[in-house]
């Protein structure tokens, strides 16, 4: 064999493990939690996010990274919401890395804010290989994809802190086991936290938040 083979992708996510610490590093001079919010598209992670906003923002400054491959919906959304926005267009790319989450971060300015949530690019696959430095992964599976989404895409929920059920008014309609849902999500993950939600009618909000709070009181303990 006259030739190498490199192998790329491990190459760069070895980059990306550096770049992530250091956005670790940067959000905890900071006092900021950065929480990486992934799902597929339709998941509702824009809707959720109006939810905690909404549920959040009289007591913290919140800013929101908008990742997408194209267009400002979401960033407009968020921002009339009450939070600080930026979008980030990734030129097709299907996932966000540390080094563009370290770009937003800087365009976005951490000064005085308590809480971040980068809405990933919507698929269930590689925003999960990437460590982008959250303190928090927060994913969402909704009742339609079905309860056997564990079982399709097991990194998601093997590297995932919370797993948000949205959509969780709609399980009689979809014949969606919840339980059943969670047991394979647990079998990846024993130690993930469920919440069933339901970003339209706001079920199940005032758990999530509170766990939230909690996560934020111990990044920014209040004096
Ligand atoms: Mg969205
Ligand atoms: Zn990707």
């Amino acid at each position: 064999m006259n030739y190498k083979i490199l192998d790329v992708k491990e190459q760069l996510l070895e980059e990306n493990d550096i770049l992530a610490a250091s956005n670790r590093k940067a959000l905890q001079r900071n006092g900021t939690l950065l929480i990486n919010l992934m799902g597929s598209p339709g998941a509702g992670k824009t809707s959720v996010l109006l939810r905690l906003i909404a549920a959040l923002k009289e007591e913290y400054k919140i800013g929101v990274l908008e990742a997408d491959v194209d267009s400002d919906v979401d960033a407009k959304a968020v921002s009339d919401a009450g939070a600080k926005a930026v979008q980030l267009h990734t030129g097709g790319l299907c996932h966000m890395d540390a080094a563009m989450t370290a770009q937003g971060l800087e365009a976005l300015g951490l000064a005085g804010l308590d809480l971040v949530f980068l809405e990933n690019v919507g698929n269930l696959v590689c925003p999960a290989e990437f460590d982008v430095g959250a303190d928090l992964r927060m994913m969402i599976l909704s009742v339609p994809e079905g309860d056997d989404k564990p079982l399709k895409y097991p990194l998601m929920f093997t590297v995932s802190d919370l797993m948000l059920v949205n959509k969780i008014d709609t399980a009689p309609i979809f014949d969606f086991d919840f339980e059943a849902a969670v047991s394979r999500a647990r079998a990846c993950n024993p130690k993930i936290r469920v919440f069933p939600v339901s970003a339209k009618t706001g079920a199940g909000f005032e758990d999530l938040a509170a766990c939230l709070r909690a996560a934020l009181a111990e990044r920014r303990p209040k004096p």
